[in-house]
């Protein structure tokens, strides 16, 4: 099934001109795969209420929409919502796109996705991890290894628990913030956390 999934995901077309100020970046076909399947064998993608934060293309949402996931993908910026409605055609889905800043995100759902943008210049990727705590009964969210013991403090001050950390590593194309013309190597990890049974 993850190698389908990954040949599926691989269709998904990246971001033209990725603004590195938004952190754009299309999270790998394996790595998606790894994440929607590991989501989908807790059971949280069929039939579940999933919102994809900061959708871009449309790797995550487009994912679980193929493993049956009613998805709504929220994303601020036009080109990546032009490029995520030119995906979902590619590939026959249909989900619900929300044009809005994570700022505003208000939607209850049982999971959230997200590969949100983490920035040396900005919090907004704790921003992300408020707004998933808040919304989401379980969240499964991409950040950079260095961000780890942030998030867990994060997580260890909400209504979550985390339930497992998983560490990948990950090829960045050269136009990502590095001024080389080498692919960039990163550590990151996958966090997975749910509401406490006691959490409000
Ligand atoms: N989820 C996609 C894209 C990840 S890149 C994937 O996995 O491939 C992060 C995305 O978050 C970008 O598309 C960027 O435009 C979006 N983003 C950044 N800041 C945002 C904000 N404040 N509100 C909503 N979306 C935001």
């Amino acid at each position: 099934m993850k190698t389908e999934l990954k040949k599926e995901l691989s269709k998904i077309s990246d971001f033209e001109n990725p603004r590195i100020s938004l952190e754009q970046y299309r999270t790998p076909p394996s790595l998606a795969a790894d994440l929607l399947h590991t989501a989908y064998m807790q059971g949280d993608i069929e039939g579940q209420k999933v919102a994809d934060l900061g959708a871009g293309t449309g790797m995550l949402s487009l994912g679980a929409a193929l493993l049956g996931g009613n998805v709504t993908a929220v994303e601020k910026e036009e080109d990546a919502i032009r490029l995520l409605k030119e995906n979902m055609e590619k590939l026959k889905l249909d989900l619900d796109i929300i044009q809005q800043d994570i700022e505003d995100f208000n939607n209850e759902a049982d999971t959230i996705l997200m590969n949100p943008p983490f920035s040396h210049h900005s919090d907004i990727g704790l921003k992300f991890w408020e707004k998933a705590l808040e919304y989401g009964d379980s969240v499964y969210g991409i950040s950079p290894r260095g961000m780890r013991e942030r998030i867990k403090d994060f997580v260890g001050n909400s209504s979550h628990e985390v339930l497992a950390v998983e560490e990948f590593s990950i090829s960045l194309p050269p136009s990502y913030g590095f001024h080389t013309e080498e692919r960039h190597e990163t550590e990151i990890d996958l966090i997975i956390t749910r509401r406490k049974e006691n959490g409000a």
